[in-house]
């Protein structure tokens, strides 16, 4: 069977969210508190409902407990954030994403139980950050508070080198799962793979350590 999401929260994340969900082919209930929001997602989403989240009768009524996954996307009013996650949790629901406004919100969550704790705003500065300090830095996604990954453009330095003359494991800690050249997509290379400047490498690693990558590495000039 199919499964079934519900999105709380039609803000420009929640919004995001349904459009994905919708594109997919997934069934999308979609809730929020302003009717004109609403309305915008009519179109978009299998249902589309104008109701209070922190109201436990209503998400019953709506049927709430029959549905796989619940997106909680309400930003500032952070109350009722934490308050619907509890109601969601109570319920029974088995996956529970909740958006954080910061770190003390993230705790909070993380604390009455939502299953997935998102920061998008942080996130997605951190990975322009990443971004910024070097043109060879394609992307950049957390894994843990320590621990990335980072695609990299393999650039001059690395270019024309092999993996065994790079000695990537050995003097920074990472590793090189995988390698983009063009369309291939070379999973686990060996390590008398060469590598050629316009490669795509994907690298894995404590964030200390790919740092220490990237300073030598990667950053160029
Ligand atoms: P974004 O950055 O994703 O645009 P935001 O962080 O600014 O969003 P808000 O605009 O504060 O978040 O909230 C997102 C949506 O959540 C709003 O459309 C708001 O009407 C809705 N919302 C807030 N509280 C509730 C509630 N109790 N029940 C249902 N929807 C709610």
């Amino acid at each position: 069977m199919k499964k079934t999401f519900a999105v709380i929260g039609l803000g420009r994340f929640g919004g995001s969210i349904c459009k994905e969900l919708s594109r997919e082919g997934m069934e999308v209930l979609a809730l929020d508190l302003d009717e004109t929001k609403v309305n915008e997602y009519r179109e978009i989403v299998s249902h589309a409902v104008m109701a209070d989240s922190t109201d436990e009768f209503v998400l019953k009524e709506l049927g709430f407990t029959n549905i796989d996954h619940v997106i909680v996307a309400i930003g500032d009013n952070i109350q009722a954030s934490m308050l619907t996650t509890l109601i969601l949790k109570e319920m029974g629901i088995k996956m529970i994403t909740v958006k954080a406004q910061n770190d003390y919100h993230e705790k909070i969550l993380n604390k009455i139980g939502a299953d997935q704790v998102v920061h998008p705003e942080r996130d997605m500065g951190r990975r322009i950050a990443h971004h910024i300090i070097s043109d060879n830095i394609l992307d950049y996604i957390e894994l843990s508070d320590d621990h990335s990954v980072v695609e990299v453009k393999a650039g001059e330095k690395m270019g024309g080198q092999t993996l065994i003359d790079l000695d990537i494991r050995a003097q920074y800690g990472c590793n090189i799962v995988a390698i983009k050249r063009g369309k291939e997509v070379i999973v686990s290379p060996m390590a008398a793979e060469e590598i050629t400047k316009s490669d795509v490498l994907i690298v894995i690693g404590a964030d200390k350590d790919i740092n220490r990558f990237e300073k030598h590495l990667v950053v160029e000039g």
